[in-house]
């Protein structure tokens, strides 16, 4: 034991020769009593050949129960677990050396010949031996490294048999192992005090340092510790550690290891009194992964970047306690590289240590309602598939599915609007309409291979308010998909452990959406203005663009933002666990200027501010500039757009037609009316009846189609479009069916052009189209109505009547 070697240079020769002489007498005597013949001696022998090999040692030497240890990418510590049994043991690592100072400390400490013994010290063990004989002890003393390491592996009782059975399993660890890997084992296995196992734990809790960065302080009281180490807690222990540490610092100093200056300046150092906490970083994730991955291994090393994880964590309490003060109480992060994948930052609450306010949720992993963070999906979707492209107008019309009218936020609607206006403003009604034409089904399964995780319920039960908030979503997914979005419609796993194999590569890998698609949809959402125009960001828009979108759910309960540039994907969540509303919880409002302080903080690229233009994937295509569809013949404006090489064909304009009119363009003309030479043929952008009822009812001018000439020998005008039933003024009497219902009443139109679309409306609500065969059928309630149907040119008839009730009672 270190104690009887530190008394090495105080013994002098005189009792070193008292001792041999008194050896030599026992010898003496043993051979006058005839017990020392050779008979004996290889009795004695064999004796102990048989104990040697019979000595059992373990493989591995220690049980492997260690702190589960989450590391950053870099191997720094981001959060320990306590171990089975308790514990904190961190687990040995192949990455870390020894330092130099606690080295040389514990080797001036505990065991100077360590690297020049066989595993154990002949010398100092004879001489504790003598002096445990002496004074009639048990015996102690004269371990050396190795014979910790074999005491270490199973604590034994101080007794001379377990002392044998120490120096058997020292020469065996010897034979088997380097001195570099017992000194490790020693070092990671030796206690501290507490309930801390091993110099890594007891560096981080005593000192909040990683052993390399020790002085020569810290790194002699560690030292020492595993000697006694009961020292660590109560004060007066504490002198007493101290006085341990100093008379090893005075060694140092003697033997030239540390010079006088040092010595000097170390001996001023206070020693620790307890322990403290770790440091924790990126807990939520810790908790995450050590649930998975406890058996593999206890250190689970990430690629999270510490440094970015910190200044993630920063932001979203900083912004948390501003939004607290307005009822808004938790939130969470995660930013991403675009291209690897890797995830450098997750933040799963403003604070894990919050009780108050439920810290220890998880914000990343936990499903909430996606407010319009789906629609670039679709519009993305759409355009490969011919429906739109981002100049195509979609109607904004009070519309009716069924029980299902979508409104929009601001409850106003617009008539018509361009694809990328309806995006960047994310209106409601113009996503449900392109939903419906794009088909549930089909988005549905677009979403789920993308690696949505979160649709339990079928298409048919989300229907339509799915792309409006209608399904719940996590962070990590809506990070996967607007990665996706990034990378050109690939969508891949997010990595978050560092050493997982990759599951597929991008190259073997399909788009689900065309990369000329997720490009063109990407620049839509660059055009979203960021938030406030007081933030100084609005300059440094122009240098770093973000593609970015926001999504608040129905009933103000979550505020989201999602970012991507070519470098970041960053996804931001704020709202309250338990899910309560809150009339000032906006995307844009509430989480943009957090995602915007994030991308800020985060590392960038100059080469690579904007995505690269996927040129072969795109084409010029000629369309209408008023209404975006694929310029017809009557289209007045054309313009060249770049559209995805691989979508399917658009629409021709429908919206321009040509119309003959009279040479003043009051009247329109027929063949059978217009006078040779005084008449010529226009095009006209002419709306659907819904949108220019609407536009009309909001005062807005449209320019009418004029009235056929009143001269024409043809049908009247007024005739063009005619109500057949019901007529004016009558009453309908509206009978049960056999179900016992009311049964519906089938309404009649004539056109005179059969293949006219007619738009029906019901007391203004509109009920449906028709071509060819003009009849509707109608469930009525009792009272007055008004019947209105309108073609696609502005003609139109209305009748109005009533409905009677006629129970079938005699
Ligand atoms: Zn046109
Ligand atoms: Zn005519």
């Amino acid at each position: 034991m270190a104690t009887e070697l530190e008394m090495l240079p105080e013994m002098s020769l005189n009792v070193l020769w008292k001792g041999m002489n008194k050896l030599k007498r026992i010898l003496k005597n043993l051979i006058k009593n005839q017990f020392l013949n050779v008979k004996n001696i290889l009795i004695f022998l064999a004796f102990l050949i048989i104990l040697y090999s019979s000595i059992p040692l373990p493989n591995p030497l220690f049980p492997p129960d260690y702190s589960p240890t989450v590391l950053d990418e870099e191997g720094k510590i981001l959060r320990v677990f306590l171990n089975n049994n308790q514990q904190w043991c961190l687990p040995p690592r192949q990455d870390l050396v020894v330092p130099e100072k606690l080295k040389k400390a514990v080797l001036c400490f505990e065991d100077r010949h360590f690297y020049r013994h066989p595993g154990v010290n002949l010398f100092s063990l004879l001489r504790a031996l003598y002096q445990n004989i002496s004074s009639g002890k048990v015996f102690s003393g004269a371990s050396t490294i190795t014979m910790q390491v074999a005491r270490l592996m199973y604590p034994k009782e101080r007794t001379y048999f377990n002392k044998i059975l120490e120096i058997s399993q020292s020469l065996k660890i010897e034979l088997h192992y380097s001195k570099e890997e017992i000194f490790q084992m020693y070092l990671n296995h030796a206690p501290y005090g507490e309930n801390i196992i091993g110099y890594q734990a007891a560096s981080l809790r005593y000192f909040q340092k990683m052993p390399e960065q020790l002085t020569w302080a810290e790194a002699a009281a560690l030292a020492v510790l595993p000697n006694t180490p009961g020292l660590i807690s109560p004060l007066t222990n504490r002198q007493q550690l101290r006085a341990k540490r100093d008379r090893l610092l005075k060694k140092l100093l003697d033997k030239s290891i540390i010079d006088q200056e040092a010595y000097q300046l170390a001996l001023l150092e206070e020693v620790p009194d307890t322990s403290k906490s770790f440091q924790m970083f990126a807990p939520h994730l810790a908790q995450f992964l050590k649930a998975r991955a406890r058996e593999k291994s206890p250190i689970i090393r990430t690629t999270i970047k510490k440094e970015i994880q910190q200044r993630v964590e920063d932001l979203v309490k900083q912004h948390l306690s501003y939004l607290d003060r307005l009822g808004i109480h938790n939130g969470a992060a995660l930013a991403v590289e675009t291209q690897t994948g890797k995830v450098r930052a997750y933040v799963g609450s403003q604070d894990f240590f919050d009780k108050t306010s439920q810290g220890q949720v998880d914000g990343v992993r936990a499903a909430r309602s996606s407010g319009s963070l789906l629609k670039p999906f679709l519009y993305a979707s759409s355009i490969d598939e011919g429906i739109i492209l981002p100049q195509i107008l979609i109607k904004d019309v009070p519309t009716f599915f069924g029980a299902f009218s979508p409104n929009n936020a601001n409850e106003k609607f617009n008539g018509m609007v361009p694809a990328k206006e309806a995006l960047v403003r994310s209106l409601n009604v113009p996503a449900v309409r392109l939903l419906y034409t794009y088909g549930i089904y089909h988005f549905y399964h677009l979403l789920k291979a993308a690696g949505l995780t979160t649709l339990f319920r079928t298409a048919d039960d989300y229907g339509l308010p799915l792309i409006i908030g209608g399904a719940e979503v996590n962070l990590w997914d809506m990070t996967v998909l607007y990665r996706g979005l990034a990378n050109g419609g690939k969508f891949r796993p997010l990595q978050i452990v560092e050493d997982s194999e990759r599951l597929e590569e991008s190259s073997t890998l399909t788009s689900l959406i065309s990369p000329g698609a997720c490009y063109l949809t990407l620049n839509m959402l660059r055009e979203l203005k960021r938030p406030g125009a007081e933030y100084y960001w609005e300059q440094y828009q122009n240098q770093w663009p973000l593609a970015w979108k926001t999504g608040t759910s129905y009933g103000q309960r979550d505020a989201w933002a999602i970012g991507v540039s070519p470098q970041w994907v960053i996804a931001v969540w704020v709202g309250n666990f338990d899910g309560e509303g809150n009339a000032n919880l906006a995307g844009a409002s509430c989480a943009g200027p957090l995602l915007f302080d994030i991308f800020n903080s985060l590392p960038k690229d100059p080469q690579q501010s904007w995505f690269e233009k996927p040129v072969m994937e795109l084409a010029p295509l000629e369309i209408c500039q008023d209404t975006g569809f694929l310029a017809g013949d009557h289209c007045e404006k054309k313009i060249i757009v770049e559209a995805p090489l691989s979508m399917k064909p658009i629409k021709i304009c429908h919206y321009h037609q040509s119309i003959y009119v009279n040479k003043n363009q009051t009247h329109q003309v027929c063949s059978l009316c217009w006078k040779p030479d005084q008449y010529k043929r226009i095009s006209r952008l002419i709306y659907p009846p819904d949108v220019v009822q609407h536009l009309r009812e909001r005062g807005q001018v449209i320019s009418s189609v004029p009235p056929h000439s009143p001269d024409c020998p043809a049908q009247a005008e007024s005739l063009a479009l005619q109500i057949l039933y019901p007529q004016n003024n009558t009453r309908l009497w509206i009978p049960r069916g056999f179900d016992g219902n009311w049964q519906k009443v089938t309404m009649r139109v004539a056109h005179r052009e059969r293949s006219r679309v007619l738009y029906w409306y019901l007391d203004d609500r509109f009920i449906g189209r028709s071509k060819d065969r003009h009849v509707k059928a109608a469930e009525l309630t009792r009272g007055w109505h008004v019947l209105e149907v309108v073609d696609e040119i502005g003609n139109r008839d209305h009748k109005r009547f009533y409905a009677a009730m006629k129970n079938n009672l005699p």
